[in-house]
């Protein structure tokens, strides 16, 4: 039954949130969620020299700010190494696996001479077949003892029929001499116990898949559903690295894109609904299923990100809007925004959002509700406000005291002194600019004016026109 749908993200907590790691999060949330499936999170923390507490965090963090939310407690796989030992043992009781004696010393000299005989130097232990009464007392790993011959066949919702030669998969350690449970073993037991139906991950994983089924086999385990996706790759058509710009998904949250235009950036990063580019999370929840997934890597495109975030800040609700703009100011360490600033913002925000491509996109054209007067112009805007602006701004002001603060008569009180100066709008526009935000990316100045008032209007109007250089 649909609802019986369960996936999971595994990541291995070794650094940032990766871009890649993100997708297919997002991935495996839409087809569990688009199904009133179950989405768990599993740390897979097994590696002790390279899993950390803080990469942990990140990836929590990174999970928390996309709104990739999880099914209960995230899974510690190190936490769970006595469960893998459990199962190897049964698997050595079953005679699924068996106890190897062979060194590292002795898988070497195995290998060279392999090598000097022009062989297979996949190792094939002398242990497979020895019964136990002729152990010896030596620590021990435990292989598994995998089919010889023939093939091991994947069925991959993405890849197709996948067929690897068992002759050069070799018996895989299960769990080492030490007693540790290797991270094929892991992997294996954790997706059974969890009750994974859908393995949704990169296609890098591929190699694994085929080890991981040898193992499901072994215990007489349902596999789950493979579904091994394209990684993504830069413009370039290389596999994504940091020479690409940002990799990790916190950048992205620090450049100020939206969590909604990522997860549909990222929803359309190798998966595709006809032509859609823009939608919605409850379109992508709908939309989203396994055959829609492409077999070449996608290619990452800033150009096409910051057109899908344009759009869904453009649709965003204002009070939803000011949520993102003091979560970002939060995540970039910006001071709060005070109570007046966020008045400010959400009365300005019709005008704002038309066009932003990001948050500091908005914040920037938002400077004329969030700076106090006396206005302090960046440098372009102070080269609008040379003497014979601050002329016409001063004569401006006059004849804008009694007008109808509308933007009707403010649309024709501009026309008209423009007209009788023989003044482009532009020309004229550009001081009033410098005048109210400071700044040359701007909202209309009509926009700007209805938005701060007649008071503030002619106040800064005033600042302006008596600046001194
Ligand atoms: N821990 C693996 C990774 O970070 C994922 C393993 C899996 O999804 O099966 O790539």
């Amino acid at each position: 039954m649909a609802t019986d749908v369960v996936t999971r993200i595994a990541p291995s907590p070794t650094g940032t949130m990766h871009i890649g790691t993100a997708r297919t999060a997002l991935f495996n949330w839409l087809y569990a969620r688009g199904r009133g499936g179950k989405f768990l999170l599993r740390i897979e923390d097994t590696d002790r020299a390279r899993s950390t507490p803080e990469a942990t965090q990140a990836i929590l963090d990174g999970m928390t700010w996309l709104g990739l939310d999880w099914d209960g407690e995230a899974v510690s796989q190190f936490e769970r190494k006595d469960r893998h030992a459990d199962v190897a043992r049964a698997m050595l009781r079953e005679g699924t696996a068996y106890k190897c004696f062979s060194t590292q010393d002795d898988i070497q000299s195995f290998r060279d001479a392999a090598k000097a005989e022009g062989r297979s130097t996949l190792f094939l232990s002398p242990w497979r077949d020895v019964p136990e009464d002729q152990h010896p007392d030596a620590p021990y790993a435990v292989r598994l003892k995998a089919p010889r011959e023939g093939e091991t066949v994947i069925e991959d919702a993405v890849q197709g029929t996948v067929r690897f030669r068992n002759d050069q998969l070799d018996d895989m350690v299960l769990l080492r001499s030490d007693g540790t449970p290797t991270y094929m073993l892991a992997v294996v037991v954790d997706d059974h116990d969890m009750g994974v139906t859908h393995a949704i991950r990169g296609d890098d994983h591929l190699n694994n898949a085929a080890r991981q089924a040898q193992i499901y086999r072994a215990m007489g385990w349902a596999e789950p559903v493979w579904a091994h996706i394209p990684l993504i790759h830069g413009p370039d058509g290389k596999k994504l690295s940091k020479r690409h710009g940002a990799t990790g998904v916190m950048e992205y949250a620090e450049m100020g894109y939206p969590p909604a235009a990522m997860r549909n950036y990222l929803a359309r990063l190798g998966w595709s609904h006809g032509d859609d580019e823009l939608f919605t999370d409850a379109q992508a929840l709908e939309w989203f299923d396994l055959d829609g997934i492409g077999k070449s890597p996608a290619r990452l495109d800033m150009k096409k990100l910051d057109s899908v975030a344009a759009w869904h800040i453009a649709r965003m609700e204002d009070a939803e809007l000011l949520a993102e703009v003091e979560r970002y100011h939060a995540l970039t360490g910006a001071p709060p925004l005070s109570q007046a600033q966020k008045d400010g913002l959400l009365a300005a925000m019709y005008c704002l959002k038309e066009r932003a491509r990001s948050l500091p996109d908005l914040l920037e054209k938002a400077q004329f509700v969030l700076a106090e007067r006396p206005i302090e112009p960046d440098e372009k805007s102070a080269a609008a406000l040379d003497d014979v602006s601050r002329g016409i701004l001063s004569e401006l002001t006059a004849q804008l005291q009694n007008d109808i603060w509308s933007r009707d008569t403010l649309e024709a009180a501009l026309t008209a002194f423009a007209e009788s100066h023989g003044l482009k709008f532009g020309k004229l526009a550009a001081p009033i600019r410098a005048a109210l935000a400071g700044r040359s990316a701007t909202p209309s100045v009509y926009d700007m004016m209805l938005v701060i008032g007649r008071d503030e209007t002619l106040a800064r109007l005033t600042d302006a026109a008596s600046r001194r250089d």
